[in-house]
Order: structure tokens, then sequence, then C-alpha cells
């Protein structure tokens, strides 16, 4: 079973991907963890549907959590790309996360041993996942108007 260790990191790392999810999106996600003997399945669960990101448990216990949350934030964009596609059509979907100096979307990367959305041609862009709503708040507002 899973240690309280883990379990922790874990719950640690999913909060920041969902405070960007939600934050950037405005989009009503949460997360379902499954734990099984040596895993954690992570639940990505948006408008009613789930996509999944099988995590190992020795990975978190090892320290890789920010590992864990880039390749975790690069699978589960996708189904929120799909989400922002069915709200705001493509050209807004394809941007997502937008950079703010560019007119690209932003990648999951290490960046100084965090995990962080980073853009590919100015390395001073490296928003560290869990603070994208705050940084770009000011740059570029949620996707959906709170309502
Ligand atoms: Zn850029």
């Amino acid at each position: 079973m899973g240690t309280a260790k883990s379990r922790d990191l874990l719950h640690s790392l999913t909060q920041r991907l969902l405070d960007d999810i939600r934050g950037s999106t405005g989009l009503d996600a949460s997360v379902a963890v499954v734990e099984q003997q040596d895993i954690y399945d992570v639940i990505l669960v948006m408008a009613g549907s789930g996509t999944g990101f099988r995590v190992l448990q020795s990975l978190l216990d090892e320290d890789r959590g920010e590992q864990v949350l880039v390749a975790m934030a690069d699978d589960l964009s996708e189904p929120v790309m799909e989400q922002v596609l069915d709200m705001a059509g493509v050209e807004v979907a394809r941007l997502w996360p937008k950079c703010p100096r560019h007119d690209h979307a932003l990648d999951p990367k290490l960046n100084g041993g965090r995990a962080s959305w980073c853009c590919d041609f100015d390395k001073t862009v490296a928003v560290p996942v869990g603070e994208l709503a705050r940084r770009l708040w000011e740059r570029r507002p949620s996707i959906i108007e709170p309502t």
C-alpha cells in the first residue's frame, strides 16, 4: 500500500495542476486517486468524463515528484485542451496554456528542478506548475469569465 509520504506528495502535486487548470480556464475540474499495490491512478474529471494518469509510488518515495508532475501535466493537458476546444474554439485551445510573450502554448518541463510551464524560445518564461493563474492573471483573464 502507498506510504503516507507518497500520498501527501501526490496530493500536493495534483493540487498544483488542478489550480492551474481551474485558474487558467475556469473549468470545473477535480481529481480522484485510486490506490493499488504500488501505483496510484490519478483521474482528472471534467464535464463528467475522466482521464487517467498512472504514477508509480516508488517515484514519489524517491522524491521525484517534480518529474512525475511534468509527465502528468503533459499527459493531462490533452483532455484539458479538448474541453477548452469545446468551450472556446480551436484558436484558444491550441494556445493553452498561453505563453505571455508569444503566440504558442507553454510546455511542461523541469526548470531548476521544478515542474514548470516553459517557453521553447525564451528561457525566462518558466512558470512553476501551480502558479499559472496567479502569474498570468494580469496579462490574460480566465477563458470562462466567473459568473
Ligand atoms: Zn513563448
